[in-house]
């Protein structure tokens, strides 16, 4: 019993503690709202291993004392496909969470962040043949070739990791950022803002 009131408690508390910046589930409220509501129960993260791709884990230590438990994207697990495949209009992730942290959202307004490059790692840019990105990219628009070097357009991407999971240079010459992730403006009451 004391266990259960413990859990919103700490929920409050830690939400006060600083933290990084992560690429969140479709869904997700405000980060504020969201380290309040999250219980880090890991529902969502089980649901997108058992009927998603998997692209989902808890955050760790590195991530912030505050994240520590909350789920976030890891594009280097697995790609999202909350748009353009197998979770489209499904989101299993947002139906399985208990507390509001996800809500449901329509598939055209989901965007998770965008994908960042460096082009002193890109095999195209140093010579050898590669457009993996734009091959894998299923966001018209979002990776533009130029001279058989992928042009990035963050305002069409729609955060799902496919090219950064696809990327074969090592390191990786792409990496999934929550910069222009589209979040749900939500109260604690429930309403929309
Ligand atoms: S939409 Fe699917 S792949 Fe993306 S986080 Fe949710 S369950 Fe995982
Ligand atoms: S299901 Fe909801 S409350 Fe549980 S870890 Fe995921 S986002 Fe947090
Ligand atoms: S650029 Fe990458 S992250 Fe953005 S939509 Fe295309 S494949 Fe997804």
């Amino acid at each position: 019993m004391l266990g259960l009131l413990f859990i919103p408690l700490a929920g409050g508390f830690l939400s006060m503690l600083p933290g990084g910046r992560v690429v969140r589930p479709p869904g997700a409220v405000d980060e504020r709202l969201f380290l309040e509501l999250c219980t880090r129960c890991g529902i969502c993260v089980k649901a997108c291993s058992s009927e998603g791709r998997g692209t989902l884990e808890p955050c760790g230590l590195l991530d912030g004392v505050s994240m520590m438990g909350t789920p976030k994207v890891n594009p280097l697990r697995a790609p999202c496909e909350s748009r353009y495949g197998m979770c489209e209009g499904r989101l299993p992730c947002v139906r399985s969470c208990p507390t509001g942290a996800l809500r449901w959202i329509e598939p055209e307004e989901i965007k998770l962040g965008s994908v960042s490059w460096s082009p002193d790692r890109c095999i195209a840019v140093l010579g050898g043949e590669c457009l993996v990105c734009a091959e894998v990219c299923p966001a018209p628009g979002a990776i533009t070739p130029r001279n058989g070097i992928p042009v990035f357009h963050s305002n069409r991407c729609v955060g799902c990791g496919r090219c950064v999971y696809a990327c074969p240079a090592d390191p990786k010459a792409l990496n999934l950022m929550p910069e222009g992730e589209r979040r749900h403006h939500w109260d604690r009451a429930g309403f929309s803002r």
